[in-house]
């Protein structure tokens, strides 16, 4: 759990990581942010290590995922992804077909992502130390030029999209369904049946992301892996120190998730997805950005979800039955080595 990507995991870092490691320097986004990526002399870097388990699965396999989670970490903070370096960790007696499998997987996301690897290293490990593979990608991206022009919109103060940058009155939009990347998940682990056709959202997601951009208006983003929509809204609610109000019934679902979710009595709100962006967005152009990102498949199913209040500070549902549900930050994902 201390690395499902919830509450457990946030103190782990602050209370061991953060805490241990005192920076030297300052820099525009440093490690102490915990946004997606740091930002250095206008460079943007970041890095991610995959255990995803099993390593392929409906819509995806490790390597797909190893190259869009790096490609979204740096182009959520505002980054133009460039470069990827790529680490192979492998178990002794790891079949060659399937490292060539990943790799061709790889080398399509990249050209779909429009980033190349330039730099890696391969590690194998005896057998019964490592469970198959580990894949680490670091990267790197400039600032993304649609940045400047996006932020006149903005007038936060910041030049880079943080959550810090968040304020009352700002509307959440969710770029697709959620948790259909858990779900395919645990259905190739487990073998269920009744989530058979579920297929993994994981993709790069830098070209939607420019698209809003264009556009201009947006505050901050933020791709909801690990501990779902729930866990990245009460990051948003606790770094900008503001409450967010989502509604139950404009977040989009897929009815064969929603039924496996409560048949497993899983939240869906809690489950990761690596194809999905979040993003607060100025009220004045949020419809501008909707019907921008709409045009493209990935963003076809985007709609608002909510918005940021300084009436309370937690994250709050309007439910389908007319109550109102506080939505807790999860203690992990429900569904482990989701990526
Ligand atoms: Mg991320």
């Amino acid at each position: 759990m201390h690395g499902a990507g919830g509450s457990l995991m946030h103190s782990l870092i602050k209370e061991h990581v953060i805490k241990m490691l005192r920076p030297y320097k300052s820099f525009d986004v440093p490690l102490t942010l915990l946004e997606d990526s740091g930002v250095c002399n206008d460079i943007v870097f970041t890095t991610d290590s995959y255990t995803v388990k099993p390593l392929f699965f409906n819509g995806g396999d490790i390597g797909r995922l190893a190259v869009s989670g790096t490609v979204n970490d740096i182009a959520v903070t505002g980054g133009k992804p460039l470069a990827l370096s790529l680490s192979l960790v492998l178990e002794e007696g790891f079949p060659l077909d399937d490292l060539d499998r990943i790799l061709t997987s790889i080398n399509l996301t990249c050209r779909e992502a429009d980033v190349d690897i330039i730099t890696g290293d391969t590690k194998v490990v005896e057998r019964g130390s490592l469970d198959k593979m580990i894949i680490n990608t670091s990267g790197i991206g400039t600032r993304n030029p649609l940045l400047d022009r996006n932020l006149e919109y903005v007038n936060r103060g910041s030049r880079w999209l943080l959550a810090s940058n968040i304020r009352a009155g700002d509307k959440i939009i969710l770029s697709g369904s959620i948790a259909d990347h858990g779900m395919a998940i645990l259905s190739a682990r487990e073998g269920y049946s009744f989530v058979s056709n579920i297929a993994s959202d994981v993709r790069p997601l830098n070209r939607l992301i420019d698209r809003a951009l264009e556009v201009g208006g947006v505050v901050c983003m933020k791709d909801p892996t690990r501990g779902g929509i729930a866990d990245l809204l009460n990051e948003w609610a606790e770094k900008s120190h503001l409450g967010i109000t989502i509604y139950e019934e404009s977040i989009p679902i897929r009815d064969d998730v929603k039924v496996a979710a409560s048949f497993l009595g899983l939240d869906p709100l809690e489950i990761g997805n690596e194809g999905k962006v979040c993003m607060a967005v100025v009220p004045d152009m949020v419809d501008e950005v909707l019907d921008a990102i709409r045009e493209l498949d990935e963003g076809k199913d985007a709609c608002i979800i909510g918005e940021v209040t300084d009436e309370f500070d937690v994250v709050a549902m309007k439910t389908i039955v007319g109550g109102t549900r506080i939505i807790g930050r999860p203690a992990g994902d429900p569904v482990p080595r989701i990526c």
